[in-house]
């Protein structure tokens, strides 16, 4: 069987639902100091629940990472800004931030992880990194922009 980051998602998201329900439970059951045992136990229990979650999403995280190929531009960008990269000497700088690159980046791969796909007004779909994403925002008129990895419970 292969496990996919939907299917950590969602069991994600199961556990963050039983957490809230759990806490919910607590707080409507809790009358008076001090705690009773059980009360204390199921708190706890919320705890562990919500670290499970957040465990989930980072197992879902790593496992999209894994699966998604990187970037496939045959040149570097900026990741934050974009083609602003400028090359001297083996040397690239992005113009805006000054970050700078001990490599021609220019000329070299993207290999940035993928996290857009981009759907030319053609239909021609082409994933790519934040970086790239600029340019491509900058240059296609009526193309579709979407995140790969938007965050549980969001389109
Ligand atoms: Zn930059
Ligand atoms: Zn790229």
């Amino acid at each position: 069987m292969t496990v996919t980051p939907e299917q950590l998602r969602d069991l994600a998201s199961r556990a963050e639902a039983l957490t809230a329900e759990v806490r919910a439970l607590c707080v409507g059951a809790q009358n008076g100091t001090p705690e009773p045992g059980h009360l204390t136990t199921a708190r706890q229990a919320a705890e562990w629940l919500a670290r499970g979650a957040a465990d989930l999403e980072l197992a879902a995280e790593d496992l999209a990472r894994l699966q998604t190929p990187p970037c496939a531009f045959r040149w570097g960008v900026c990741p934050e800004h974009g083609n602003t990269l400028s090359s001297k000497a083996g040397v690239s700088e992005c113009r805006v931030c000054r970050r700078t690159w001990t490599y021609n980046r220019l000329d070299q791969p993207c290999g940035e992880p993928v996290t857009w796909r981009v759907i030319d007004r053609a239909g021609t779909e082409t994933q790519m990194c934040d970086g790239h994403v600029l340019g491509a925002r900058a240059a296609a008129g009526g193309a579709t922009f979407a995140r790969l990895d938007a965050p549980i419970g969001q389109p």
